[in-house]
């Protein structure tokens, strides 16, 4: 709407020009036409005009309903300190909606000088203008400048939403008039102030953003109330034509049109002469690219907690609002919402300084190539390439190139490397006559790669994230810390045995199981332990969590049992493990069995949820789901905010006893602080720590996953393609960045021990070889203190030991007929529960002291296993010669001991010689081949 003086002569020069003829030839036919239309309007408008201006009218919104404001805003995120972190914007939401008195007056008068200059007068409708726009049409044919003033732009902008889409001549001027309807009808309603701020927050000003706060901030990184006379000309320049008048990617165009706001500020009376002069003089538009280049805010690619929280957001906006997925995705960026994140900006910083120093990581850093590729064949199809079908070809031996092999596994040495082989590759499927459609995305990945999680466990609330290693390049990409399950390894032992064993009271700390060869099910797969084949040594649960022991922690959950175990794993939120409905493929599959004790899942764990199991123990028992966000709020109708969704309070339940919990973290401290621990290496040293390394068997994942009094953390690598974790660097990698991370955040926190509870906690002294309570006199070389859930503490007594007569022969319990007998005391151990037992590989070899049995008066009795020198024995034909056999046997024995005792130079601990036969293995009597032949 040109129509200052200098405008005129514009438009007159532009109508005279060579490349419009046609409005030349067409401006006399068209004065003429004009005159009969505007009579014939009269006349239509006097008669039936009335009655159909009336009829769209009618058809018009009410003003009553219809809401002027913009509907798309920007949300933005906040860290637990309220600083905003990032602005999510949709397509039509980069909008920050501001009040009158932060625009700038002369941002005001830019617009009105440029898109409205009789905005103060005019009704809604700028009569003048139609009839200028309506000669405009006819004599240039042009109808793209119409006379729409400020208010009915606001209207067509915010109410009939739908007009880009508008087809036909009749939907435009039927909107039109509705539009001119209701600017007259809101001119009543608002004040002239209220619809120039409505307007200066809704309109389009290119580069996506949406109003002039938003603009000021792309293009000159301030606040719209910060812009100068020059700055708000160019913003006000962009808005009848966004992308010419783009002052990033046009600036040229843009600097023309800006001349034209300025001059008819200058004669609209709005700025000065002298003001004009400065303004033009300002070298703007340099401005411009620099904050394009340093500050493009809109374009940095999400952080990995944002990428967490806005899946978590969308789900949340679906299950807990009843929202589709379209809604909520709109809701969220484009709702103008505050999300106010559980995120620790100290904390998170800690981590991602840790995390991107390239130095901590193990040398020889590989770099895996991901690949996808779409090409249009020749015969018109579509073809896409994927990192799989990368790998594929390369591995066909068939194919002879370069890459070649049977283990090629897109894992190279170096960034460029990948990147050769991708091009390599595209050559090789790209066949003359394809078109290859956009770019191929090519992504080359440092591996191996890692993630981390660390949460208050007091609160659920989650503070930092890392969801891999390297720059990244996408928003919502692969998160390793929240969407990406793994093979949880030794650290999930805790979770599947030794929490629900020792909160049901099925297993102690004080439980004790052999390591000897034992199947996953009768017959079946053999469990390995870290240290190689069974050692024969017998473990405390104690033990078995400080050394990672394999074997009794899967004869402990055959006793705890996998259903039970299901059932607990459910509760602390495990939303990956596989119950009775799991599938792969047509074959039915399950966590429910043994192999769970060691991590072995279908699926895997997310790092965030093995977290947040382990801040269930910290917690005192009680398991809180892990939130990334605290509350939504959303604009309200009076300027302010409300409540949308408040995320605040807990959804806990207690899964195990606060006893139970500070037992399993007694037994976890002994991991990091103990002599036997496979963690000691995290411990920094300055507050209590309790924690499980996790390592699958074969290095392909490895784990730590640790806690204080204060925050829970857990570290995960591996290789994204499954690779080995090999040096010892990789493989004690994770260790390295939990000690790290959590050594920083602890530095200015005081130590601080994890409380006890102050009931359902029990001290016994026990027999450490049995479990049991000890037997007065007998035990008392291997006592120990243990803590117990109330109610769990042994009862019985020791079975492991025994006192008294002695066969000496086979070193059990002489019976009365026994002819060696000897004063001592044994240490035998009892056949194990069935549902062990059923295990072994070997079988079970009696070498109980004692069997328990149930007297008359059912009190359980334990009689002792006698040696085989039963009556029946003694009484068999040749008893003398197979007692000088068996008297001859223990005299070989005892000459065979003192001669490897002086071999040894003695026993430097001053332990005496081993029994007839060790404690634990028993050795059958053998029975020399004489006295079997009966001589
Ligand atoms: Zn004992
Ligand atoms: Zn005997």
């Amino acid at each position: 709407m040109n129509y200052g003086k200098r405008g005129i002569v514009n438009q007159a020069k532009a109508i005279s020009s060579g490349t419009n003829r046609w409005g030349k030839k067409f401006s006399l036919f068209g004065f003429c036409f004009l005159l009969a239309t505007v009579i014939g309007v009269m006349i239509i408008g006097a008669s039936a005009g009335i009655g159909m201006f009336n009829g769209i009218k009618d058809t018009a919104p009410d003003v009553g309903d219809i809401d002027v404001s913009p509907k798309g805003m920007s949300t933005f995120v906040y860290d637990k300190d309220g600083n905003a972190t990032r602005k999510l914007v949709a397509k039509d939401s980069n909008r920050i909606p501001i009040g009158r008195e932060q625009i700038p007056d002369d941002l005001a008068h830019a617009f009105v000088a440029i898109e409205d200059e009789r905005f103060y007068e005019h009704n809604g409708i700028d009569i003048q203008g139609i009839i200028r726009a309506g000669f405009k049409v006819i004599t240039s044919g042009n109808a793209s400048q119409g006379a729409s003033t400020i208010t009915q732009q606001l209207i067509k902008n915010n109410v009939f939403t739908d007009w880009v889409t508008e087809t036909n001549l009749l939907q435009k001027g039927k909107r039109k008039i509705q539009e001119q309807y209701l600017a007259m009808q809101i001119e009543k309603e608002y004040s002239k102030d209220e619809i120039l701020t409505e307007y200066l927050n809704t309109i389009n000003l290119s580069q996506n953003c949406l109003g002039v706060e938003a603009a000021a901030r792309r293009y000159f990184n301030k606040h719209a109330e910060e812009l100068t006379l020059s700055e708000c000309a160019v913003i006000a320049a962009i808005t009848s034509a966004p992308t010419r008048y783009n002052p990033i990617n046009n600036p040229d165009n843009n600097a023309v049109r800006r001349q034209i706001v300025l001059q008819k500020m200058v004669e609209q009376g709005y700025i000065t002469q002298v003001e004009y002069d400065q303004a033009k003089a300002d070298d703007v538009y340099s401005r411009i690219q620099t904050v394009n280049e340093e500050s493009n805010e809109d374009n940095a690619v999400n952080t990995w907690f944002d990428d967490a929280l806005i899946d978590q957001l969308l789900k949340d906006f679906q299950d807990k609002l009843g929202m589709t997925k379209e809604q909520a995705t709109a809701k969220l960026y484009s709702g103008g919402l505050k999300i106010l994140s559980t995120q620790d900006p100290h904390i998170q910083e800690i981590c991602d300084r840790v995390y991107a120093n390239e130095e901590i990581y193990p040398a020889g850093t590989k770099y895996l190539l991901n690949f996808a590729l779409t090409v249009k064949k020749a015969d018109g199809s579509t073809q896409n390439y994927s990192s799989e079908m990368l790998e594929v070809y390369f591995k066909d031996e068939s194919h002879d190139t370069p890459y070649t092999s049977k283990g090629f596994n897109r894992l190279f040495d170096s960034r460029e490397a990948a990147q050769d082989c991708a091009d390599y590759y595209q050559e090789c499927v790209v066949e003359e006559g394809d078109e290859v459609v956009g770019d191929p995305h090519v992504r080359i990945i440092p591996q191996p790669q890692v993630s981390l999680t660390i949460e208050d466990q007091h609160t659920g609330h989650v503070v930092a994230i890392i969801g891999g290693r390297g720059e990244k390049e996408d928003n919502r990409a692969f998160n390793r810390a929240t969407a990406s399950p793994r093979q949880p390894g030794s650290t999930f032992k805790i979770m599947s045995t030794y929490l629900p064993g020792i909160d049901s009271g099925k297993i102690t700390l004080a439980s004790v199981f052999q390591d000897v060869p034992t199947a996953y099910s009768p017959g079946g797969k053999v469990v390995r332990d870290w240290w190689g084949s069974s050692n024969g040594e017998w473990y405390t649960a104690r033990r078995a969590i400080a050394r990672s022991a394999n074997v009794p922690t899967v004869q402990m959950y055959a006793v705890v049992t996998p259903e039970l175990g299901y059932e607990y794993l459910k509760k602390l939120g495990f939303t990956t493990i596989v119950g009775e409905e799991g599938y792969k493929g047509d074959k039915a599959v399950n966590d429910i069995h043994l192999a769970t004790a060691l991590g072995g899942l279908t699926k895997g764990v997310l790092n965030v949820e093995l977290n947040a199991g382990f801040a269930t123990i910290a917690n005192g028992g009680e398991y809180i789901k892990p939130k990334l966000y605290t509350k939504v709020l959303q604009p309200d109708k009076n300027g302010g905010y409300e409540v949308l969704l408040d995320n605040e309070a807990p959804e806990s339940t207690r899964v195990i006893s606060e006893a139970a919990a500070y037992i399993l973290t007694d037994a976890m401290k002994g991991v990091v602080s103990g002599s036997q621990g496979t963690g000691t290496s995290v411990n920094f040293g300055t507050t209590p720590i309790a924690g499980k390394t996790g390592t699958t068997t074969d290095y392909n994942d490895v784990w730590f996953a640790g806690y204080t009094n204060y925050y829970t953390a857990t570290t995960w690598t591996g290789f994204d393609n499954n690779e080995k974790l090999k040096s010892s660097k990789e493989k004690n990698f994770s260790k390295e960045m939990w000690r790290a991370v959590m050594e920083e955040i602890h530095k200015d926190l005081p130590s601080s021990d994890f409380p006890q509870p102050s009931s359902g906690l029990v001290k016994a002294t026990v027999c450490s070889e049995s479990g049991k309570l000890p037997i007065p006199g007998v035990c008392d070389g291997t006592l120990t203190t243990e803590l117990f859930v109330e109610g769990t503490e042994p009862t019985e007594t020791c079975d492991v030991h025994y006192q008294g007569e002695i066969c000496a022969f086979d070193g059990r319990p002489a019976s009365e007929w026994c002819p060696f007998k000897t004063q001592g005391v044994v240490a035998t151990h009892p056949a194990p529960p069935p549902e062990v037992a059923r295990l072994y590989v070997n079988g079970v070899q009696d070498n109980s002291a004692y069997t328990t049995t149930t007297d008359e008066e059912g009190n359980t009795v334990q009689v002792p296993n006698t040696c085989h020198h039963t009556n029946e024995f003694m009484q068999q034909d040749g008893i003398d010669g197979i007692l000088a056999g068996e008297r001859a046997e223990m005299e070989r024995r005892a000459a065979e001991a003192a001669a490897a005792q002086a071999a040894e130079g003695g026993d430097p601990n001053g332990a005496p010689p081993a029994p007839p036969g060790p404690p634990g293995q028993p050795t059958p009597a053998p029975i020399p081949e004489d006295v079997a032949a009966g001589n």
